[in-house]
């Protein structure tokens, strides 16, 4: 990627800072607007100033509430009459239920019969109806497709859609409030809708600084897609950044473009860097995090990013089974492929 095209490219972008601006304005009030944090084990170690941008103090427990607010408070009467869906029983299903029944608005998850129970909880204790149809993820869009198409709900989708692109931006408008030097910021990549609305936020305002995502080396669709030059499929693994797991939809419009035309990098990480970033999380930072929002710490201890400071990393998340957790914390190696494959499904 040449720097000198993706600048120009960045002009024409379908999500932009006057979006993004207005999202910001739309969700005062409705979501928190979190801490940057300084990091001193981390500053001290890398020796330039790293900050953490601790989304993972969010409502719902991720940064994924700032995009489905943003989607369902741009909802015409008639639109919020009928509701909204979507087939997610992770942190995307958590928020839109959230941000639905905040607006007094129905919502239906979908989601396969093989989403484990606590997840299953997690969404109805939201306030959602929980619809459980069929076997993958797939099947479960289908039911989605069908409410669309029959009931008239209106179907919001966790990543490639520019009102909730808009939303996860608000994030990039806070860490250059709170930090306007910052030299280098890292953000998590799965689908790319975080690292769309951040970036294109970031870029805006700071142009120089460097924009780097970071996903798991098992499953990472994005990666995959920008070295081929098209949205591709990948094999779903089973990996602590469960919520970085899934494709980025071979018919995607936005966000594999954005992310063409934003990230000066892309970097991926092995399930044990992984897991050092939650434990350092918890011991050095005394933040609770989970896989997916341990990847920015993970890649600094790493020694995978360049020296150019200040850093900020942003936490994206929380919700990671305890249990897990407990034993990531005290030093065990966990082993990967006994995780939940039903996981992937999960985002
Ligand atoms: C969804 C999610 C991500 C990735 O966000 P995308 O917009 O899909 O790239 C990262 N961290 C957490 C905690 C998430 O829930």
């Amino acid at each position: 990627m040449s720097s000198a095209v993706l600048r120009n490219e960045a002009s024409a972008l379908p999500v932009t800072l006057d979006d993004i601006r207005a999202a910001r304005t739309r969700l005062a009030g409705h979501i928190e607007r979190t801490p940057l944090a300084p990091s001193p084990s981390l500053s001290a170690r890398l020796e330039v100033p790293v900050w953490l941008k601790l989304e993972s103090r969010q409502r719902t427990g991720s940064f994924k509430l700032r995009g489905a607010t943003n989607a369902v408070l741009g909802l015409d009467a008639a639109a919020r009459a009928r509701g909204v869906t979507a087939a997610s029983t992770g942190n995307h299903g958590r928020a839109l239920a959230h941000a639905a029944a905040a607006e007094g608005i129905r919502c239906v998850v979908c989601m396969s019969r093989l989403v484990p129970p606590n997840k299953l909880e997690a969404v109805k204790a939201e306030g959602a109806e929980a619809r459980i149809v069929g076997r993958s993820q797939d099947e479960a869009q289908l039911e989605v497709n069908r409410l669309v198409a029959e009931e008239g709900l209106t179907a919001v989708p966790p990543f490639d859609h520019p009102a909730v692109i808009a939303g996860q931006g608000t994030m990039g408008l806070e860490i250059i409030e709170d930090l306007p030097d910052l030299a280098t910021v890292l953000l998590p990549v799965s689908g790319g809708g975080l690292a769309a609305g951040t970036a294109a936020a970031i870029r805006a305002l700071k142009p120089d600084v460097r924009i780097i995502g970071i996903s798991m080396e098992r499953g990472a669709a994005m990666a995959a897609s920008l070295a081929a030059g098209h949205p591709v499929d990948v094999e779903e693994l089973p990996t602590l950044a469960d919520s970085l797991g899934g494709g980025i939809g071979l018919g995607n419009r936005y966000t594999f473009q954005m992310l063409r035309a934003l990230l000066d990098d892309l970097i991926l990480l092995s399930e044990a860097e992984i897991a050092a970033g939650i434990a350092h999380a918890y011991h050095q930072e005394r933040e609770v995090v989970e896989g997916a929002g341990a990847v920015g710490i993970a890649a600094l201890l790493a020694g995978k990013i360049g020296s150019q400071g200040p850093v900020v990393a942003l936490l994206s998340g929380r919700n990671i089974d305890m249990a897990l957790h407990h034993r990531l914390a005290g030093g065990e190696r966990v082993d990967i492929a006994a995780l939940s494959p039903a996981a992937q499904e999960l985002r």
